[in-house]
C-alpha cells in the first residue's frame, strides 16, 4: 500500500535535497557541553541552547541517580491516575517561587505546554493576539482553540496599520489589535508572545505589552523557553528584565534549554488558570508524567539558581566579551544583551553561500556553530547565529573570536 506514498515522499525529499532545504544532523560522540566529540575530533560548540553549562552539571547528574534510586525509572501513568509524585509538587513549588507566580503545572516538554495552554481557556467570544514571529509551538497552540486571531508585526506596539514593502499586506501593531478586538465585543483577550526571540535574541517589551494589556484589558502569555534562568539581575526571565514581575498572567518555559536541558515544561501562572490546566489542559490529562531523573534533575536547577547568581553572571560576562571583541573586529552583528549572536552576513555578495561556507570553515578551525538562510531567515537576513554558555570559560571564547576573525580574513569579510 505504501507504493504511491513512497513514491511521492521520495520526489519531495529530492526536491528538498535540491533546494538545499534538507535538514542533515551532524551527530555527537560525547555529552553536551562546551568541549563536544564530533567525528571523533574535539571541538568548541556554540550552538547549544545550554546557556547555563548545567547539561551535563556533576551535580545535576548526581541528582538525576538520586531520582533514580528513589522513586525509580518511570510512572506508567499520567499525573491524575497514579502519576504524582511529592517530587512533581516540590519541583512545581520551585518553579512557582524561582518565576515569583501562584503555582505551576509540568508537562513533558514546552510544546506541550504551548498546546496546552490556550484551548481551556479561549473560546470563539475570545480573541488572541500574537506576536508575527512566535515559536511554532505557540502557533500550534493557538491552532487548537477557536479563538479568534489578531496577529501583530514583530516588536510592533503601535497603533497603526502600516504596509509590507515586500508583500503590499497588511501590517498592525499590538494596539491596533487590541483595539480592534475591543471593537469586535470579544470577552477574554490576551496577548501572546516569546520573551527572547530565538532568531536575533531580540527581547520582547515586556513592560510596554503589559502597559497596553492593563489599557485594553488584556492577558499576557509569555514563553520564557530562551530567558528562564538567565534573563534578569537574578536570572528569572523577560518579565524580571524588563522589571515587570508579578505582572504576567500566563508564563510557559522549558527544562530542555538553560533549566538543565533534558526535557519537561511547564505553565506558571494564577492559581486559578493552573488548576483549570490540571482539570482541562490536554497534553496534561492524557499524557505520561515527567519521569524522576529529570525531575530531580530540575529540583537541583532550581536550588542552584536560587542560591546564586553566578552562572547566570558568567554567562552575562561571556556574552558581553564575546559582543564587544566581535563587534570590535569589525563583524556585522545584531546588537543586545542575550547570549543568541548573530552574526549577518547579508551585505556580502552570495551571503548564504558565503555564511555555510564560514561555518564549515569554522568546523575545521575547531569551532561548531551553525550557519541559518532562507527560508529560516528573510532574503538577505543570512547569519552565523553563535550562543554563548555559561559552560565556556573565558579561554574558549577567545579561541572562537580569534577563529572568527582568521576565517572573515580568508573569506575577505573584515
Ligand atoms: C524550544 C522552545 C520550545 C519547545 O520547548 P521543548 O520543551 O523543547 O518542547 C517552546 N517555545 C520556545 C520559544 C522555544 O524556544
Amino acid at each position: 500500500m505504501f507504493g504511491k506514498m513512497k513514491e511521492f515522499l521520495t520526489a519531495e525529499l529530492q526536491s528538498l535535497t535540491d533546494q538545499k532545504l534538507y535538514k542533515h544532523e551532524r551527530i555527537i560522540e560525547s555529552s553536551q557541553g562546551a568541549e563536544i566529540i564530533v567525528k571523533g575530533r574535539k571541538v568548541l560548540n556554540f550552538c547549544a541552547n545550554n546557556y547555563l553549562g548545567l547539561s551535563s552539571h556533576p551535580d545535576l547528574i548526581k541528582a538525576a541517580h538520586e531520582g533514580i534510586d528513589e522513586r525509580g525509572y518511570g510512572l506508567s501513568s499520567v499525573r491524575f491516575i497514579c502519576g504524582t509524585q511529592d517530587i512533581h509538587k516540590i519541583l512545581e513549588k520551585k518553579v512557582s517561587e524561582f518565576l515569583g507566580t501562584d503555582d505551576t503545572i509540568l508537562f513533558s516538554s514546552c510544546f506541550d505546554a504551548n498546546g496546552a495552554v490556550f484551548e481551556p481557556l479561549l473560546g470563539e467570544q475570545d480573541a488572541i493576539i500574537t506576536d508575527a514571529l512566535n515559536h511554532a509551538s505557540i502557533i500550534d497552540g493557538i491552532r487548537l482553540c477557536k479563538a479568534q486571531r489578531w496577529i501583530y508585526s514583530h516588536g510592533n506596539m503601535s497603533n497603526e496599520i502600516g504596509l509590507d514593502p515586500a508583500t503590499g499586506k497588511e501590517l498592525k501593531g499590538l494596539e491596533r489589535c487590541l483595539i480592534e478586538a475591543n471593537n469586535a465585543g470579544c470577552r477574554f483577550k490576551m496577548i501572546a508572545t516569546d520573551g527572547c526571540f530565538s532568531m536575533d535574541g531580540d527581547i520582547a517589551k515586556l513592560d510596554k505589552i503589559v502597559e497596553l494589556a492593563d489599557k485594553y484589558d488584556a492577558l499576557v502569555m509569555v514563553d520564557e523557553s530562551h530567558a528562564s534562568g538567565f534573563m534578569g539581575k537574578t536570572g528569572r526571565g523577560t518579565h524580571e528584565y524588563r522589571g515587570v514581575m508579578g505582572k504576567i498572567d500566563v508564563i510557559t518555559t522549558t527544562f530542555g534549554k538553560a533549566l538543565g536541558g533534558a526535557s519537561g515544561g511547564c505553565i506558571s501562572g494564577h492559581k486559578e488558570i493552573i488548576d483549570w490546566m490540571r482539570n482541562k489542559g490536554r497534553p496534561y490529562l492524557f499524557s505520561n508524567t515527567v519521569p524522576p531523573a529529570t525531575v530531580y534533575g530540575t529540583i537541583k536547577v532550581m536550588d542552584i539558581l536560587m542560591a546564586s547568581t553566578f552562572l547566570r553572571d558568567k554567562l552575562e560576562t561571556n556574552t558581553k566579551i564575546f559582543r564587544t571583541a566581535m563587534t570590535e573586529a569589525g563583524f556585522d552583528i545584531i546588537p543586545g544583551d542575550h547570549p543568541i549572536v548573530p552574526i549577518m552576513f547579508g551585505k556580502y555578495p552570495n551571503c548564504s553561500q558565503l555564511a555555510v561556507d564560514f561555518a564549515n570553515k569554522m568546523l575545521e578551525e575547531g569551532i561548531y556553530v551553525i550557519a541559518f538562510s532562507f527560508p529560516v531567515v528573510p532574503r538577505g537576513k543570512d547569519r552565523i547565529r553563535v550562543q554563548l554558555s555559561a559552560g565556556h570559560d573565558p579561554e574558549h571564547v577567545d579561541i572562537a573570536v580569534k577563529a572568527f576573525i582568521k576565517v572573515g580574513k580568508e573569506l575577505n569579510m573584515i
